[in-house]
């Protein structure tokens, strides 16, 4: 077994964490409870890159009961908590993280995973994939095939594909109805609520709230905003996103006109300089700014920096710029997801759906990899029911079943 982690001796705090999501995440536990005697995993590597906290190590535990040999680094450099990391290397899992690793680390980590020579991987936002298309394909060459979480992560993999690049084959674990309809959607839409609400203890009530992109996290986000009794801006590029965040009852208009009235700005687009030095001199005095999409760049963190006169520490995960024109405005957890970096991510509730479906795809590429091309594929829909059924079955729900007649019904033409 190997591991690098910052501190081995504060598993309990881990362990503690692990055993408060255990049981909140029945399709996951029921998943395990199938195969556990079969140990389909059995003489299988696995590398993850997911962020490291007490949901992803559930999974890393489950499929280790399955048989598979774990090794788990973090997706982002402010995301792994150092207790669950510990608590993990405790249980057997090799383990390469810590919070606040520098970006070289972050990498060298991300390496560390690869080296195994997987069988599997599980990405989460493609910094694997990219990986193994560029330092080091080496480690590629077990490879039957892997899972990406997350929507950026698909929309590199698919850049890749049409690239003809792609060296194995993935499926597009984001793009599951039982994951972007309920991870994306509610998972972001609470979590990054609590991630801010932590981090500034402020009244959201009240506030002109400006929502960057209206896709499934930020729909999410708005509609929780709404709730808090926020007024809702929308900044989108989409004319159709755009119709829908009216049609929801939220407010439009472009990034250079909401930077002006905002109070707190999220974005959550997947794209870059959403926010930059052309609005940060026309930001009110105390505005607050932070990112739940990917990666850093959507506010421009090193426009912001060139354009400070000073900076300093506001409060845990807060950062106050002080601008040429006097104003103070504030940046939450260094301008990377909010949600995880300054909190623990999306509920127990939401990580058992999207992780479910990750144990059941991986599964799938154990029966089926071989058989696949170099290529970016879609979710089984059997196994995107089987989550909803188990799902349905553990909150003691049933539901309709069509009859013969009906059946005939629906899919005739002549009514
Ligand atoms: P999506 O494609 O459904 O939505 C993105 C929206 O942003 C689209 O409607 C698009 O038109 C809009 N957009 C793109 N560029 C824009 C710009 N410059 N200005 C305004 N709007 C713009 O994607 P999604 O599933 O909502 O994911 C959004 C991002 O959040 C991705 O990077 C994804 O990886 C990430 N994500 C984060 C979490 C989290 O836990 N924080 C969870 C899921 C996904
Ligand atoms: N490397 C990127 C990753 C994007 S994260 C970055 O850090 O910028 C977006 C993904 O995080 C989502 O698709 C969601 O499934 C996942 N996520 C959200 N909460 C999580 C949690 N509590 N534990 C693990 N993953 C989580």
């Amino acid at each position: 077994m190997s591991y690098a982690v910052k501190n081995t001796e504060v598993y309990e705090s881990g362990q503690q964490k692990i055993r408060w999501v255990a049981n909140k995440m029945p399709i996951l536990n029921k998943i395990a409870e199938i195969y556990r005697d079969q140990k389909p995993f059995s003489g299988y590597r696995i590398a993850m890159s997911i962020h490291l906290e007490a949901k992803t190590a559930y999974l890393a535990l489950k499929l280790k009961e399955l048989g598979a040999t774990v090794y788990l680094t973090g997706c982002n450099p402010l995301s792994t908590q150092d207790d669950v990391a510990a608590a993990l290397v405790k249980e057997g899992i090799n383990v390469f993280a810590w919070y606040d690793c520098t970006e070289e680390e972050y990498v060298n980590n991300l390496i560390k995973v690869l080296e195994c020579k997987p069988h599997l991987i599980i990405d989460d936002g493609g910094d694997l994939v990219h990986l193994l298309h560029t330092v080091c394909p080496e480690f590629a060459e077990n490879l039957i095939g892997g899972c990406e979480e997350t929507t950026t992560g698909v929309m590199r993999l698919r850049a890749l594909a049409k690239e003809k690049k792609l060296k194995f084959p993935m499926i597009a674990v984001n793009d599951a109805k039982m994951k972007y309809l309920f991870d994306n959607r509610y998972g972001t839409g609470q979590s990054v609520w609590d991630g801010i609400n932590r981090t500034t203890n402020l009244i959201v009530a009240g506030k002109t709230v400006v929502i960057a992109g209206y896709g499934w996290c930020g729909k999410g986000v708005a509609m929780r905003a709404k709730g808090f009794g926020a007024h809702v801006v929308i900044t989108e590029i989409d004319p159709i996103k755009a119709c829908e965040a009216i049609m929801d009852g939220f407010d439009v208009m472009p990034m250079d006109q909401a930077c002006e009235i905002g109070d707190l700005f999220i974005t959550v687009t997947g794209c870059k300089d959403v926010i930059t030095k052309r609005h940060f001199s026309k930001l009110k005095n105390g505005a607050i700014l932070c990112n739940a999409g990917h990666f850093n760049v959507e506010i421009s963190v090193e426009q912001l920096e060139q354009a400070a006169v000073s900076k300093r520490q506001a409060r845990r995960n807060i950062t106050g710029y002080t601008l040429e024109n006097g104003n103070e405005i504030y940046l939450l957890a260094e301008g990377r997801l909010v949600n995880l970096a300054a909190g623990d991510g999306h509920p127990a509730e939401i990580m058992d759906m999207s992780f479910a479906l990750q144990a059941l795809c991986n599964l799938y590429l154990l029966e089926k990899g071989k058989e696949l091309q170099k290529n970016v594929y879609a979710v089984p829909e059997s196994i995107d029911k089987n989550v909803a059924f188990i799902n349905l079955e553990s909150r003691g729900k049933t539901i309709d079943v069509l009859d013969e007649e009906q059946r005939k019904y629906l899919s005739s033409w002549d009514l």
